[in-house]
């Protein structure tokens, strides 16, 4: 028999204000399991001017970053700890481009293109490696929960 390992991840999947007021929670998760996901993790947050500014200081530099905060601060979240083989390159390409309004064209059946509005307001995040991940879920779920428990055989 095979005894391969298959890396099982984990990745920080976020359902960002407009997302969740917009009542898009249920087809999101819907297409997360879907997908082959496991939610591990779920926790619905309201975060702070400090908080939103740390999950995104990469883009303190940027131009539309008190806009992000703004926006990331203006209802809950709903943080979740996906878990599938392949988990963070695979929730990326379900997301689809940053900018929502090219996410309609380009990629018609991403979540981004289902219930995002423009570049900013695109409804959901998600973890870019995983290094990302891992600090991500930290962030929401504390240190102990970036990885997998176990690695699975084929
Ligand atoms: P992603 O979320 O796809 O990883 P980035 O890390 O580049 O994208 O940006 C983080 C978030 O900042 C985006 O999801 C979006 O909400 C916001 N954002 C990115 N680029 C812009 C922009 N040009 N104008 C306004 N908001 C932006
Ligand atoms: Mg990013």
């Amino acid at each position: 028999r095979s005894c391969e390992a298959v890396e099982i991840e984990r990745t920080l999947a976020m359902i960002k204000p407009d997302g969740l007021s917009g009542n898009y929670t249920e087809k999101i998760k819907e297409a997360i399991l879907e997908s082959g996901f496991d939610i591990i993790e779920e926790a619905v947050v309201q975060l702070d001017v400090e908080r939103a500014s740390l999950f995104y200081a990469e883009h303190a530099d940027k131009s539309f970053f008190n806009s992000l905060v703004k926006y990331m601060t203006s209802g809950p979240v709903c943080a979740m700890i996906l878990e599938s083989p392949d988990a963070i390159s695979r929730w990326r390409n379900l997301i689809g481009p940053t900018d929502a309004r090219k996410a309609k064209t380009s990629h018609p059946d991403s979540i981004r293109a289902m219930c995002g509005l423009d570049s900013e307001k695109n409804c959901v995040h998600g973890s870019d490696s995983p290094q990302s991940a891992a600090r991500e879920i930290s962030f929401f779920f504390g240190d102990d929960k970036s990885e997998a428990l176990e690695h699975d055989e084929l």
